[in-house]
């Protein structure tokens, strides 16, 4: 991810920003959601979440809850993630990069339900602190129009930005 001053940083999870868009993407029914951290122990914390929700106290106490996490799966990077969805769906994902930036190539919304109409699997990428770095903005394939509300400000955390791009998005 970029930091403030536009250096690559890592930003810590945030549990809500895991239930939420957990809940979200159940929702709106995508396939899979990956958390992609480099840290171990970031990684241990998001499990421990799981497994209250998935087998703890938390799964007879609020199934609906248990089921949105089950499409979660953490990666240690990017490259594992592809990898798996290459695996699963005999074909490389496109990257569709999201920001609450403009660049000159963005491409709009139709576009991009144009796509997920087609053949590839297609991987929509989040980012936290100051949004994903230059070099996944460069790599994707797409880099996805932003989100705009109804006057300048646009500062939207990651849980709401993923829950307005899967309904603009829905097909
Ligand atoms: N300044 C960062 C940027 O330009 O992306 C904002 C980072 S925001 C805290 C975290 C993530 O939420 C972004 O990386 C992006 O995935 C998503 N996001 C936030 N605002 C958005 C918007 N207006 N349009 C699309 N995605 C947005």
């Amino acid at each position: 991810m970029c930091g403030k001053d536009g250096k690559l940083i890592t930003t810590s999870l945030t549990l809500i920003d895991l239930h939420d868009i957990s809940r979200s993407s159940r929702t709106y029914d995508v396939r899979k959601l990956f958390v992609v951290h480099p840290s171990t122990a970031m990684r241990s914390l998001a499990r421990s979440l799981f497994e209250h929700w998935e087998s703890g106290y938390g799964a007879s106490y609020n199934p609906d809850r248990k089921e949105a996490l089950s499409r979660l799966q953490l990666a240690s990077h990017l490259e594992e993630v592809i990898h798996h969805i290459d695996l699963q769906e005999k074909n490389l994902p496109l990257l569709v990069a999201t920001s609450a930036k403009t660049y000159g190539s963005s491409a709009s919304f139709e576009e991009i339900i144009d796509t997920l109409k087609g053949d590839r699997p297609v991987l929509l990428l989040l980012g936290t602190g100051h949004g994903l770095s230059n070099q996944l903005l460069k790599r994707s394939d797409f880099i996805l129009e932003p989100i705009t509300g109804s006057c300048d400000y646009n500062h939207l955390s990651v849980r709401s930005a993923c829950a307005i791009l899967l309904d603009r998005l829905r097909l």
